[in-house]
C-alpha cells in the first residue's frame, strides 16, 4: 500500500517529536508499505518569521514573504528526513519545487496548479521514503510561493492525489475531527466519520483542523482521507463522500470564529448599483467580507451590514471612504468590533426544520444576545459579544446533543 501521511507543525515542533515521526515512519515501512511524508513548519516558526519580517518592515513585500515563510519546511523536511535516518530509513527530501507543487495566483495566498511528482514517484520506486516540503510551491516564472496559512493540508491532499496514494492521513495534534474544538467545548465528541461538505463548511467558518482549501480540493479530486493524532494509534475520522445515514444527525458540528468586526452602512439610497458601489470597493481591495445583512429600504433609504476579520476593519473604512461621500448626504458608517461567529454544520439541516429556532431558543434561555443571522442549505452562522462566544459554544453544542456521555467518576 502506498501510504501519504502529513504532520502538522505540533507532530514535528520538538526533537523529541521528529524522533516520533520517524519511529511512526519506519513502522510503516517494517509492515511492507511505501510510504511519503509531507511536513509543516516546526510549530511556531511560520510565526516567529512573519514576527522577524514586521521587525524590518511595516508591509513586508509578500514576494520576500513566500522566501521567508517556505524556510519553515525547508528546515523540517531535512531534520526529519535525518531522523529516519537516524533509525536506519532510507528517505530523502523534496522542496516544493522539487515535488512539482506547481503554483499560480498571488504570493502569500497561491494555490496548486498542477503536480509533477515524477521525481518523488520515482524515488518511491527506489524504495525509499518521501519526506516532502507542505506549504510551498513554484510558480510558472519560477519564484517560491506559499498556499496560505495552514497550506500544507493541500499539499499533502494534493501529493496524495497526484502519487496516487491507497490511504491519505492528516496527523494532528488531536486524534481526530471532533463535533467542537474540543478545546473550547470539552464535551465534544470524536466523530468517526464527516462529509466532505460538512468539514469544508466547518473549516470555512473556523474549524482549523483542516485548511478549507484543502477539503475543496479532496471533494474535487475524490481524496478520501482520515484525520487522526500523530502521538497514539486510536481510530480517527474518515472524510468522505455523504451517505444516507449521514442525514441523521441534525447538527454535526459547532464552529466559532474570533476576532470579527461588523461594519453598518446606513442611509444608503434605495436605487438600484448602490451595493454593487460598496461591495465592489471592498472587492478592489481585496477585503473578504462574510456575512452580509440588507434591510428593506425605509423612508427611501437602505442599511447594509457586513463581516469581516478585525484586522481589515482599518482597511475597510478606508476603502469606504470615497463610496460614503458617493451615497449621499445620508450615508453613515457605524463599526462594532469585539464580536465573533459562531456557525452549526450539518447536512440533516437539509431535511430536518426548526434548527434555527432551536439554536435562538437555547441562546436565548442562556441569555446571550444574538447580533447578526445567515444561513445557507447546511449552515446557520450568527455573531455575538466575543465575551459570550465559548458559553455560546457550549451551549448550542449541548442544546443539539453532541455533549459526550459523562463518563464515570
Ligand atoms: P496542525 O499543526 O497539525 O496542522 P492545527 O493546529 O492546524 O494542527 O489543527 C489542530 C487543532 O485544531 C487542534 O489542536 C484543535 O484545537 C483545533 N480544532 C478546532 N476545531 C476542531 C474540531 N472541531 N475538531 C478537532 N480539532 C479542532
Ligand atoms: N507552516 C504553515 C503555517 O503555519 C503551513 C502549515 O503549517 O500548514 O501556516
Ligand atoms: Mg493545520
Amino acid at each position: 500500500m502506498l501510504i501519504v501521511q502529513k504532520y502538522g507543525g505540533t507532530s514535528v515542533g520538538s526533537f523529541d517529536r521528529i524522533r516520533n515521526v520517524a519511529n511512526r515512519v519506519k513502522a510503516l515501512r517494517d509492515e511492507g508499505h511505501d510510504v511519503a511524508v509531507v511536513v509543516s513548519a516546526m510549530g511556531g516558526v511560520t510565526d516567529q518569521l512573519i514576527g522577524m519580517a514586521d521587525q524590518l518592515c511595516s508591509n513586508p513585500p509578500a514576494r520576500e514573504m513566500d522566501v521567508l515563510l517556505s524556510t519553515g519546511e525547508q528546515q523540517s523536511i531535512a531534520l526529519v528526513t535525518m531522523a529516519l535516518h537516524a533509525v536506519g530509513v532510507d528517505a530523502v527530501s523534496v522542496t516544493g519545487r522539487q515535488a512539482g507543487m506547481t503554483t499560480s495566483g498571488s504570493h502569500t495566498r497561491a494555490r496548486i496548479h498542477k503536480i509533477d511528482s515524477s521525481l518523488s514517484r520515482r524515488y518511491l520506486s527506489e524504495g525509499k521514503v518521501v519526506i516532502a516540503a507542505g506549504f510551498q510551491g513554484v510558480n510558472e516564472e519560477g519564484l517560491i510561493q506559499t498556499l496560505g496559512r495552514g497550506g500544507s493540508d493541500l499539499s499533502a491532499i494534493a501529493f496524495a492525489s497526484s502519487v496516487g496514494a491507497d490511504l491519505c492521513q492528516i496527523l494532528t495534534d488531536v486524534d481526530g475531527v471532533y463535533s467542537a474544538d474540543p478545546r473550547v467545548v470539552p464535551e465534544a465528541r470524536k466523530l468517526p466519520e464527516i462529509s466532505y461538505d460538512e468539514l469544508l463548511e466547518l473549516a470555512s467558518v473556523g474549524t482549523k483542523v483542516m485548511q478549507s482549501r484543502s477539503v475543496e480540493f479532496a471533494k474535487k479530486y475524490d481524496v478520501k482521507f482520515e484525520v487522526c493524532s500523530s502521538l497514539n494509534n486510536n481510530p480517527g475520522t474518515i472524510v468522505t463522500e455523504e451517505h444516507e445515514a449521514m442525514e441523521a444527525a441534525v447538527i454535526r458540528g459547532v464552529s466559532i470564529e474570533r476576532s470579527q468586526a461588523r461594519v453598518t452602512i446606513t442611509g444608503i439610497p434605495d436605487e438600484p448599483g448602490m451595493s454593487a458601489q460598496i461591495l465592489s470597493a471592498l472587492g478592489d481591495d481585496e477585503i473578504n467580507i462574510d456575512m452580509i445583512v440588507s434591510n428593506i429600504a425605509h423612508d427611501g433609504y437602505a442599511r447594509h451590514s457586513f463581516t469581516m476579520h478585525t484586522n481589515d476593519l482599518g482597511r475597510a473604512q478606508a476603502s469606504l471612504k470615497p463610496v460614503l461621500a458617493n451615497l449621499g448626504p445620508e450615508a453613515k458608517l457605524e463599526t462594532e468590533a469585539a464580536i465573533a461567529k459562531l456557525s452549526v454544520v450539518g447536512i440533516g439541516m437539509r431535511s430536518h426544520s426548526g434548527v434555527a429556532a432551536q439554536m435562538f431558543k437555547a441562546l436565548g434561555q442562556a441569555v446571550i444576545n444574538i447580533g447578526m443571522i445567515s444561513t445557507s442549505e447546511i449552515k446557520i452562522s450568527i455573531t455575538v459579544d466575543e465575551t459570550n462566544i465559548e458559553d455560546a459554544a457550549r451551549v448550542v453544542h449541548g442544546a443539539f446533543g453532541l455533549d459526550s456521555a459523562p463518563t464515570e467518576p
